[in-house]
């Protein structure tokens, strides 16, 4: 069977690899649709990670779905043919963070295409344990299955923010994330949604998809329209999906009193910040990662027309031009999601 594999930074051939061992609880799923992450992006450009933490040749991607070929003998109410998003993390069930419900901390977490050698989902057939795969409702697509990913990380980052209704809200960022937390939030009454990009087609999609204001912090002072924006009261909710030190000072600065602010995004930079700001506005800053429980609510979310995926899709690829798909992401500023197709192997 077929893999696409990065052999170094910047390269990704196709090649051939085996089909995986399936154990009593996995599925067999054939893949049909795998979108690809900034994580998958980051690690395919730097060279340091792909050098050094990777081991090379590595298959990327962890945001997909499938149709289950089959199962083993533990496996319970899944049959040939049905067609599942893949929740990509397995844990252990059993360390003090499963047992109290945050199996995203899990002292034994893997994750689909986690470094050093997991290998994920960027070949025809992935083994995976069925309690970690969900059906897709009827009306719902191959694609939109291989968007519950990104959705559910929003919805982690949603249920431990402390939003309440009308709340005003800042985003740092219009990618995916951004944009799909921006549909969450007027989907469950928020106020004015301001979102932030250096990316002026970005900031477009968002007005498109709801944004109350947008704002090109190389061309505009946040300072200048935030108090417009929250009446002088400031935000009392931040997402930050870039996760930099700039947004992460704008956050502290433009944050109201007792203010949230959920870091979602990463980077590989330092930051340093006020503390003084954290401390006298009582600031709660809190970092998310992955999901705990969020397949269902984010399937639900995209059956029920509540968040519409399908909107962050830019691009879209055959597998066998996958090389091409990454290529283009990096060049031409106007791709939001790549979505690869695996339909014609
Ligand atoms: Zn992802
Ligand atoms: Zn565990």
């Amino acid at each position: 069977m077929k893999a696409a594999f990065l052999s170094g930074p910047g390269i990704i051939e196709i090649g051939d690899c085996s089909r995986p061992k399936m154990g009593p609880e996995d599925l067999l799923i054939k893949i049909k649709r795998v979108c690809i992450c900034g994580s998958d992006n980051h690690i395919y450009n730097n060279t340091e990670i792909a050098k050094s933490k990777v081991k090379l040749p590595f298959i990327l991607g962890h945001e997909c779905s499938g149709e289950v070929i089959e199962f083993g003998n533990e496996v319970k109410g899944f049959k040939k043919g049905d067609r599942v998003a893949v929740e990509p993390s397995s844990f252990c069930g059993k360390c003090p963070y499963c047992l109290t419900g945050r199996y995203n901390l899990c002292d034994n977490y893997g994750f689909l295409a986690a470094p050093p050698d997991t290998h994920g989902a960027f070949r025809e057939i992935i083994s995976h344990n069925y309690r970690n795969c969900y059906k897709l409702t009827e009306n719902m697509t191959y694609k939109q299955g291989a968007l519950v990913e990104p959705v559910s990380i929003v919805v982690q980052a949603f249920n431990i923010s402390g939003f309440n209704i009308n709340d005003d809200v800042l985003i740092h960022g219009a990618g995916p994330i951004g944009l799909m937390t921006l549909m969450l939030l007027k989907t469950m009454g928020a106020g004015n949604c301001l979102i932030t990009d250096i990316n002026d087609f970005k900031l477009k999609t968002a007005e498109k998809l709801g944004a109350d204001f947008t704002l090109n912090p190389m061309r505009n002072r946040l300072n200048d329209i935030v108090s417009d924006i929250t009446k002088g009261r400031f935000f009392p909710l931040i997402f930050d999906t870039v996760g930099i030190q700039k947004t992460l000072n704008d956050s502290i600065f433009l944050a109201g009193k007792n203010a949230t602010i959920v870091i979602i995004g990463i980077s590989d930079e330092k930051a340093s910040f006020d503390i003084v700001d954290i401390i006298s506005k009582m600031l709660v800053i809190k970092g998310t990662t992955d999901f705990v429980n969020c397949f269902p609510k984010a399937i639900r979310l995209i059956s029920d027309k509540k968040i519409n995926a399908d909107a962050v899709v830019t691009d879209s690829y055959n597998f066998s031009d996958i090389n091409e798909a990454f290529i283009n992401m990096n060049k031409n500023g106007k791709t939001i999601k790549t979505v690869i197709n695996f339909d014609n192997i």
